[in-house]
Protein backbone atom coordinates (compact mmCIF):
# COMPACT_ATOMS: atom_id res chain seq x y z
CA UNK A 1 0.00 0.00 0.00
CA UNK A 2 1.60 3.25 -1.13
CA UNK A 3 0.45 5.73 1.96
CA UNK A 4 -0.52 9.24 0.02
CA UNK A 5 1.21 12.16 2.44
CA UNK A 6 -1.87 14.69 3.21
CA UNK A 7 -0.32 18.01 2.86
CA UNK A 8 -3.69 20.14 3.85
CA UNK A 9 -3.80 17.73 7.07
CA UNK A 10 0.20 18.21 7.99
CA UNK A 11 -0.32 21.76 7.51
CA UNK A 12 -3.43 22.04 9.55
CA UNK A 13 -1.31 20.69 12.79
CA UNK A 14 1.16 22.88 11.93
CA UNK A 15 -1.42 25.96 12.05
CA UNK A 16 -3.39 24.63 15.15
CA UNK A 17 0.44 23.96 16.80
CA UNK A 18 0.99 27.22 15.92
CA UNK A 19 -1.80 28.81 18.12
CA UNK A 20 -0.09 27.76 21.30
CA UNK A 21 2.48 30.05 20.52
CA UNK A 22 -0.07 32.55 19.26
CA UNK A 23 -1.34 33.00 22.44
CA UNK A 24 1.92 32.98 24.40
CA UNK A 25 2.73 36.29 22.56
CA UNK A 26 -0.88 37.97 22.75
CA UNK A 27 -0.89 36.82 26.87
CA UNK A 28 2.57 39.37 26.59
CA UNK A 29 0.55 42.18 23.97
CA UNK A 30 2.45 41.10 20.96
CA UNK A 31 0.09 40.19 17.45
CA UNK A 32 2.61 38.71 14.71
CA UNK A 33 2.29 40.79 11.50
CA UNK A 34 3.25 39.74 8.16
CA UNK A 35 3.60 42.63 5.13
CA UNK A 36 3.05 41.36 1.83
CA UNK A 37 4.48 43.41 -0.71
CA UNK A 38 2.91 42.97 -4.51
CA UNK A 39 4.12 44.49 -7.11
CA UNK A 40 2.69 42.44 -10.13
CA UNK A 41 -0.87 41.75 -11.98
CA UNK A 42 0.08 38.49 -12.57
CA UNK A 43 -2.78 36.55 -11.35
CA UNK A 44 -0.87 33.73 -10.18
CA UNK A 45 1.43 36.36 -7.81
CA UNK A 46 -2.20 37.79 -7.10
CA UNK A 47 -3.30 34.83 -5.86
CA UNK A 48 -0.44 33.88 -3.30
CA UNK A 49 -0.42 37.16 -2.10
CA UNK A 50 -4.33 36.55 -1.27
CA UNK A 51 -4.01 33.30 0.03
CA UNK A 52 -1.37 34.05 2.43
CA UNK A 53 -3.05 36.52 3.64
CA UNK A 54 -6.15 34.81 4.67
CA UNK A 55 -3.32 32.38 6.01
CA UNK A 56 -2.69 35.08 8.17
CA UNK A 57 -6.09 36.21 9.52
CA UNK A 58 -7.03 32.38 10.05
CA UNK A 59 -4.21 32.08 12.57
CA UNK A 60 -4.18 35.31 14.27
CA UNK A 61 -1.09 37.27 12.29
CA UNK A 62 -1.58 40.72 11.33
CA UNK A 63 -1.41 40.96 7.69
CA UNK A 64 -0.23 43.96 6.00
CA UNK A 65 -0.92 44.66 2.34
CA UNK A 66 1.51 46.55 0.12
CA UNK A 67 0.36 46.53 -3.68
CA UNK A 68 2.49 48.68 -5.51
CA UNK A 69 2.54 49.60 -9.42
CA UNK A 70 4.43 47.59 -11.77
CA UNK A 71 5.52 50.36 -13.14
CA UNK A 72 6.65 52.55 -10.37
CA UNK A 73 10.24 52.90 -9.94
CA UNK A 74 12.22 50.37 -8.22
CA UNK A 75 12.71 53.29 -5.47
CA UNK A 76 9.39 53.35 -4.83
CA UNK A 77 9.64 49.54 -3.61
CA UNK A 78 13.10 50.09 -1.90
CA UNK A 79 10.81 52.84 0.29
CA UNK A 80 8.47 50.32 1.27
CA UNK A 81 10.59 48.02 2.71
CA UNK A 82 12.44 50.67 4.54
CA UNK A 83 9.35 51.54 6.57
CA UNK A 84 8.49 47.82 6.92
CA UNK A 85 12.15 47.45 8.49
CA UNK A 86 11.40 50.06 10.93
CA UNK A 87 7.86 49.23 11.68
CA UNK A 88 7.78 47.04 14.57
CA UNK A 89 4.59 46.01 14.16
CA UNK A 90 5.59 44.10 11.13
CA UNK A 91 7.57 40.85 12.08
CA UNK A 92 7.98 39.35 8.59
CA UNK A 93 8.21 40.93 5.50
CA UNK A 94 7.75 39.22 1.85
CA UNK A 95 8.27 40.87 -1.28
CA UNK A 96 6.59 38.30 -3.89
CA UNK A 97 8.78 37.34 -6.77
CA UNK A 98 9.16 38.22 -9.18
CA UNK A 99 9.29 41.75 -9.61
CA UNK A 100 9.25 43.48 -13.09
CA UNK A 101 12.81 43.62 -14.84
CA UNK A 102 13.52 46.78 -14.21
CA UNK A 103 13.60 46.27 -10.41
CA UNK A 104 17.19 44.05 -9.13
CA UNK A 105 15.34 41.21 -7.15
CA UNK A 106 18.75 40.01 -5.40
CA UNK A 107 19.02 44.17 -4.16
CA UNK A 108 15.11 43.93 -2.53
CA UNK A 109 16.07 40.94 -0.90
CA UNK A 110 19.22 42.15 0.45
CA UNK A 111 17.67 45.48 2.06
CA UNK A 112 14.99 43.06 3.50
CA UNK A 113 16.01 43.23 7.70
CA UNK A 114 17.60 39.49 7.95
CA UNK A 115 15.66 39.51 11.39
CA UNK A 116 12.05 40.02 9.44
CA UNK A 117 13.41 37.97 6.41
CA UNK A 118 11.17 35.18 6.50
CA UNK A 119 11.52 33.96 3.52
CA UNK A 120 14.94 33.14 4.30
CA UNK A 121 16.63 34.22 1.04
CA UNK A 122 18.19 37.06 2.77
CA UNK A 123 22.17 36.49 2.03
CA UNK A 124 22.92 36.13 5.76
CA UNK A 125 20.19 33.76 6.08
CA UNK A 126 20.91 31.75 3.19
CA UNK A 127 24.56 31.84 4.68
CA UNK A 128 23.44 30.82 8.62
CA UNK A 129 21.28 28.10 6.99
CA UNK A 130 24.30 26.75 5.37
CA UNK A 131 26.32 26.81 8.04
CA UNK A 132 23.88 25.23 10.55
CA UNK A 133 22.60 27.91 12.07
CA UNK A 134 19.49 28.50 10.45
CA UNK A 135 17.16 31.95 11.52
CA UNK A 136 14.40 31.24 9.13
CA UNK A 137 14.67 27.34 7.03
CA UNK A 138 12.97 28.32 3.78
CA UNK A 139 9.33 27.72 3.81
CA UNK A 140 9.01 25.28 0.81
CA UNK A 141 11.92 22.70 1.91
CA UNK A 142 11.27 23.18 5.77
CA UNK A 143 7.70 22.18 4.73
CA UNK A 144 9.12 18.72 2.69
CA UNK A 145 10.88 18.30 6.19
CA UNK A 146 7.57 18.42 8.13
CA UNK A 147 5.92 15.75 5.48
CA UNK A 148 8.58 13.68 6.09
CA UNK A 149 8.51 13.48 9.73
CA UNK A 150 4.76 13.32 9.21
CA UNK A 151 5.15 9.71 8.17
CA UNK A 152 8.26 8.95 10.09
CA UNK A 153 10.93 9.02 7.54
CA UNK A 154 14.05 9.33 8.98
CA UNK A 155 16.09 10.89 6.78
CA UNK A 156 19.35 10.11 8.74
CA UNK A 157 21.86 7.64 6.19
CA UNK A 158 19.24 7.61 3.99
CA UNK A 159 20.22 7.99 0.02
CA UNK A 160 18.25 11.57 -1.35
CA UNK A 161 18.00 12.97 -4.86
CA UNK A 162 16.98 16.25 -5.07
CA UNK A 163 15.80 17.34 -8.45
CA UNK A 164 16.68 21.22 -9.13
CA UNK A 165 19.17 23.07 -7.75
CA UNK A 166 17.14 26.98 -7.70
CA UNK A 167 18.01 29.42 -4.66
CA UNK A 168 14.26 29.00 -3.26
CA UNK A 169 14.09 25.11 -3.38
CA UNK A 170 16.30 22.23 -5.23
CA UNK A 171 19.72 24.30 -2.80
CA UNK A 172 17.99 24.96 0.37
CA UNK A 173 16.78 21.63 0.33
CA UNK A 174 20.22 19.80 -0.39
CA UNK A 175 21.40 22.20 2.75
CA UNK A 176 18.77 21.31 5.10
CA UNK A 177 19.03 17.41 4.39
CA UNK A 178 22.72 17.47 4.99
CA UNK A 179 23.23 19.23 8.04
CA UNK A 180 24.09 17.02 11.05
CA UNK A 181 20.33 17.36 12.71
CA UNK A 182 17.25 15.99 13.05
CA UNK A 183 15.64 15.66 9.21
CA UNK A 184 19.13 16.17 7.83
CA UNK A 185 22.03 13.16 8.05
CA UNK A 186 21.28 12.45 4.78
CA UNK A 187 23.88 11.13 1.40
CA UNK A 188 22.67 14.05 -0.84
CA UNK A 189 22.49 14.16 -4.74
CA UNK A 190 21.63 17.25 -6.69
CA UNK A 191 20.53 17.11 -10.01
CA UNK A 192 19.54 19.99 -12.79
CA UNK A 193 19.29 20.38 -16.53
CA UNK A 194 22.85 19.41 -17.25
CA UNK A 195 22.74 15.89 -15.48
CA UNK A 196 23.36 13.13 -17.35
CA UNK A 197 20.92 10.44 -16.98
CA UNK A 198 19.06 11.48 -14.79
CA UNK A 199 17.07 8.19 -14.23
CA UNK A 200 20.27 6.46 -13.10
CA UNK A 201 20.23 8.99 -9.97
CA UNK A 202 16.97 8.90 -9.17
CA UNK A 203 16.91 5.08 -9.24
CA UNK A 204 19.67 4.74 -6.46
CA UNK A 205 17.92 6.95 -3.73
CA UNK A 206 15.72 6.04 -0.63
CA UNK A 207 13.81 9.44 -1.32
CA UNK A 208 13.06 11.88 -4.41
CA UNK A 209 12.16 15.25 -3.83
CA UNK A 210 11.20 16.97 -7.24
CA UNK A 211 11.72 20.72 -7.93
CA UNK A 212 11.92 20.54 -11.82
CA UNK A 213 8.98 22.57 -13.41
CA UNK A 214 8.91 20.56 -15.89
CA UNK A 215 4.98 18.24 -15.62
CA UNK A 216 5.96 14.98 -14.65
CA UNK A 217 9.38 14.40 -15.71
CA UNK A 218 9.64 11.96 -12.86
CA UNK A 219 8.08 8.48 -14.35
CA UNK A 220 7.68 5.38 -12.10
CA UNK A 221 10.00 3.55 -14.00
CA UNK A 222 12.93 6.03 -12.93
CA UNK A 223 11.95 4.84 -9.07
CA UNK A 224 13.37 2.31 -6.95
CA UNK A 225 10.74 -0.17 -5.58
CA UNK A 226 9.40 1.64 -2.07
CA UNK A 227 11.11 5.24 -2.36
CA UNK A 228 9.51 7.85 -0.88
CA UNK A 229 8.70 10.71 -3.97
CA UNK A 230 8.15 14.54 -3.01
CA UNK A 231 6.80 16.40 -5.27
CA UNK A 232 7.17 20.04 -5.10
CA UNK A 233 6.27 21.30 -8.54
CA UNK A 234 3.09 22.92 -9.80
CA UNK A 235 2.74 23.01 -13.28
CA UNK A 236 -0.40 24.61 -15.55
CA UNK A 237 -0.99 22.29 -18.36
CA UNK A 238 -3.78 22.14 -20.93
CA UNK A 239 -6.90 19.96 -19.67
CA UNK A 240 -10.29 19.35 -21.24
CA UNK A 241 -12.29 21.49 -18.12
CA UNK A 242 -14.10 24.61 -17.25
CA UNK A 243 -10.76 26.48 -16.29
CA UNK A 244 -8.92 24.87 -19.63
CA UNK A 245 -6.08 23.50 -17.48
CA UNK A 246 -4.81 21.09 -14.72
CA UNK A 247 -2.56 21.12 -12.12
CA UNK A 248 -0.04 18.34 -12.39
CA UNK A 249 3.27 17.79 -10.05
CA UNK A 250 6.92 17.05 -11.62
CA UNK A 251 6.40 13.52 -11.45
CA UNK A 252 4.04 11.30 -13.23
CA UNK A 253 1.56 10.47 -10.59
CA UNK A 254 -0.02 7.43 -11.27
CA UNK A 255 3.17 5.58 -12.78
CA UNK A 256 5.23 6.78 -9.78
CA UNK A 257 2.55 5.85 -7.21
CA UNK A 258 2.61 2.18 -8.48
CA UNK A 259 6.63 2.11 -7.03
CA UNK A 260 6.71 3.93 -4.41
CA UNK A 261 5.73 3.34 -0.49
CA UNK A 262 4.76 7.38 0.17
CA UNK A 263 4.25 10.08 -2.58
CA UNK A 264 2.86 13.52 -2.30
CA UNK A 265 -0.36 14.67 -4.68
CA UNK A 266 -0.32 17.71 -6.16
CA UNK A 267 -2.17 19.48 -5.49
CA UNK A 268 -2.19 18.96 -1.75
CA UNK A 269 0.81 18.36 -0.93
CA UNK A 270 3.59 20.52 -0.69
CA UNK A 271 1.84 23.63 -1.56
CA UNK A 272 -0.02 23.47 1.81
CA UNK A 273 3.18 22.86 3.93
CA UNK A 274 4.76 25.99 1.89
CA UNK A 275 2.14 28.08 3.01
CA UNK A 276 2.38 26.90 7.19
CA UNK A 277 6.01 27.20 7.09
CA UNK A 278 5.55 30.93 6.37
CA UNK A 279 3.45 31.57 9.09
CA UNK A 280 5.98 29.42 11.37
CA UNK A 281 8.63 31.72 10.26
CA UNK A 282 6.27 34.76 10.83
CA UNK A 283 5.83 33.75 14.89
CA UNK A 284 8.95 32.85 15.15
CA UNK A 285 10.26 36.34 14.29
CA UNK A 286 7.69 37.94 16.38
CA UNK A 287 9.12 35.81 19.22
CA UNK A 288 12.55 36.70 18.60
CA UNK A 289 11.83 40.56 18.42
CA UNK A 290 9.99 40.46 21.62
CA UNK A 291 12.62 37.84 23.07
CA UNK A 292 9.77 35.63 24.44
CA UNK A 293 10.50 31.69 24.44
CA UNK A 294 7.43 30.02 22.13
CA UNK A 295 7.37 26.44 21.59
CA UNK A 296 7.52 25.49 17.90
P1 LIG B 1 13.38 26.91 -11.15
O1 LIG B 1 12.92 27.03 -12.56
O2 LIG B 1 13.99 28.07 -10.49
O3 LIG B 1 14.42 25.70 -11.08
C1 LIG B 1 14.18 24.50 -11.75
C2 LIG B 1 15.35 23.57 -11.59
O4 LIG B 1 15.07 22.36 -12.30
C3 LIG B 1 16.65 24.13 -12.16
O5 LIG B 1 17.70 23.84 -11.28
C4 LIG B 1 16.82 23.37 -13.48
O6 LIG B 1 18.16 23.12 -13.82
C5 LIG B 1 16.17 22.04 -13.15
N1 LIG B 1 15.68 21.39 -14.36
C6 LIG B 1 14.95 21.92 -15.37
N2 LIG B 1 14.71 20.99 -16.31
C7 LIG B 1 15.30 19.85 -15.89
C8 LIG B 1 15.41 18.55 -16.42
N3 LIG B 1 14.86 18.22 -17.60
N4 LIG B 1 16.10 17.63 -15.72
C9 LIG B 1 16.66 17.94 -14.52
N5 LIG B 1 16.59 19.16 -13.97
C10 LIG B 1 15.92 20.11 -14.64
O7 LIG B 1 12.12 26.35 -10.35
P2 LIG B 1 11.77 26.40 -8.79
O8 LIG B 1 12.78 25.66 -8.00
O9 LIG B 1 11.40 27.76 -8.41
O10 LIG B 1 10.41 25.55 -8.81
C11 LIG B 1 10.38 24.20 -9.22
C12 LIG B 1 8.95 23.74 -9.27
O11 LIG B 1 8.40 23.80 -7.96
C13 LIG B 1 8.02 24.59 -10.14
O12 LIG B 1 7.03 23.73 -10.70
C14 LIG B 1 7.37 25.53 -9.15
O13 LIG B 1 6.11 25.98 -9.58
C15 LIG B 1 7.25 24.63 -7.95
N6 LIG B 1 7.21 25.31 -6.66
C16 LIG B 1 6.28 24.88 -5.79
C17 LIG B 1 6.20 25.40 -4.54
C18 LIG B 1 5.20 24.86 -3.61
O14 LIG B 1 4.96 25.45 -2.58
N7 LIG B 1 4.58 23.72 -3.92
C19 LIG B 1 7.09 26.47 -4.09
C20 LIG B 1 8.11 26.82 -5.06
C21 LIG B 1 8.14 26.24 -6.30
P3 LIG B 1 19.21 24.30 -14.20
O15 LIG B 1 19.59 24.91 -12.88
O16 LIG B 1 20.31 23.58 -14.85
O17 LIG B 1 18.47 25.26 -15.09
Amino acid sequence: MTTIIDGNEVAEEIRAGLADAIDTLAAEGVTPGLATVLMSTDPASETYVAMKQRDCEEVGIEAFDYELDPDAPADELYSVVDDLNADDDVHGILVQMPVPDHVDDRAVLEQIDPAKDVDGFHPENVGRLVAGDARFKPCTPHGVQKLLESIEVDTEGKDVVVVGRSNIVGKPMANLLIQKAVGGNATVTVCHSRTEDLAAKTREADIVIAAVGVPELVTGDMLSEGAVVIDVGVNRVDADNEKGYELVGDVEYESAKEKASAITPVPGGVGPMTRAMLLWNTVKAAAEAADIDVDL
